[in-house]
């Protein structure tokens, strides 16, 4: 037969258990929220892994959105749909993108300055998607339409001669996103 104290301590014990348990099971279930909503915005992303949003592929801007960390109007590629499609998925109004940024919206590529290149060859062997060529001691130049803008060449040049530019707007870079461009006024 169990004395009065160690029922109470049973008693205790089972309520701080079960306690226990419910708080798990609670941060569990906020855990698998977290990365499920993640999930579900890359799955609505493009999937180009251009770099352009600022991060370095869909996945970890997904991830960013959900964490809101950022806002969803910052991929590129997507354009104004695929900030709607974010917003839908985040359950809030899709943030107004304005002026001229988002309409004409020049793709970033890394540019090496040749004269001071050293040709080590660094910035080459950590190009995810080799755009960067050139011999060894020779100055090395990046192939525009290969760059992916991801920026990792610069945290590897030694002599800091990398930097990420505009690319020059020509037809065949032209970001068109033509539904970003709102026609207001005129007469009634
Ligand atoms: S801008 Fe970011 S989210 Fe959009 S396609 Fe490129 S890497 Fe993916
Ligand atoms: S930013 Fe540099 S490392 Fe990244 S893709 Fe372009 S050239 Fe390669
Ligand atoms: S890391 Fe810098 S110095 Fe070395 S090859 Fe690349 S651009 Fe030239």
């Amino acid at each position: 037969m169990l004395s009065q104290d160690e029922f109470n301590f049973v008693i205790y014990l089972g309520i701080s258990l079960f306690a226990l348990g419910l708080l798990l099971s609670l941060l569990a279930r906020a855990s698998f929220k977290g990365s499920d909503l993640a999930h579900r915005l890359e799955k609505a992303l493009p999937g180009a892994q251009c770099a352009q949003c600022g991060y370095p592929g869909c996945s970890a801007y997904a991830k960013a959105v959900a964490e809101g960390e950022v806002t969803c109007d910052k991929c590129i590629p997507g354009g104004e749909d695929t900030i709607k499609e974010l917003a839908t998925i985040l359950g809030i109004e899709p943030p107004v993108t304005q002026g001229e940024d988002s309409i004409f919206a020049p793709r970033k590529i890394a540019f090496i300055h040749r004269s001071v290149c050293t040709g080590c060859h660094r910035c080459a062997r950590h190009c995810p998607v080799d755009a960067i060529v050139g011999d060894i001691k020779q100055p090395h130049y990046v192939l525009s339409e290969e760059c992916i803008a991801c920026g990792d060449c610069l945290k590897q040049c030694p002599e800091e001669c990398i930097e990420m530019v505009s690319q020059e707007l020509q037809l065949k870079n032209f970001n068109w996103n033509i539904q970003s461009i709102r026609i207001t006024g005129g007469n009634a």
